[in-house]
């Protein structure tokens, strides 16, 4: 029997989901899959500048696992670069800490960490700044993007984090 892969903590969902070189018709363009798990390992230690064993403790993955998942995704960014794939980052193994949110009227953006006995549900049900209802929830668009790769959005305008 296959154990099933435990779920890798993962603090914020990805901002960003598809990247695309210039140039590239798109009939040729290939596209590597970043996991959100390899996304986060990639945040973890090139962003935060953790060490792997820090790293795999906020995943909750030991060390080897941690670093093995960082070397995949590096060498997916890797080949995406020099090849000019373009990244789609979407699926894998993961559970998010936070979501975020954005507000579709203003463009405010907040995080807000996910209640595990509501999970799913919008705690704050409108934007904090402006008190619009129309509010994007990222591991919902996530989600959505896992499911079917019919249109991906060449750029979002995330700004970083909180
Ligand atoms: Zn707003």
């Amino acid at each position: 029997m296959v154990k099933p892969k435990k779920q890798r903590r993962v603090l914020y969902p990805p901002r960003f989901y598809f990247f695309k070189p210039a140039g590239v018709p798109a009939s040729k363009l290939e596209t590597v899959n970043l996991t959100i798990d390899e996304y986060e390992a990639v945040r973890l230690v090139d962003i935060e500048n953790l060490n792997h064993l820090e790293s795999a403790k906020s995943m909750q993955i030991s060390r080897p696992t941690f670093t093995r998942l960082l070397d995949s995704a590096h060498k997916k960014i890797g080949s995406a670069i020099i090849n000019g794939y373009a990244i789609s980052i979407e699926g894998g193994s993961f559970i998010f800490v936070n979501n975020a949110y954005r507000c579709r009227k203003c463009g405010y953006e907040w995080d807000l960490k996910i209640d595990e006995r509501k999970k799913n549900i919008r705690t704050e049900e409108n934007c904090p700044s402006c008190n619009e209802e129309d509010i994007e929830n990222m591991e919902d668009i996530l989600k959505k993007q896992g499911r079917g790769r019919a249109h991906h959005h060449g750029r979002r305008d995330w700004r970083g984090g909180l």
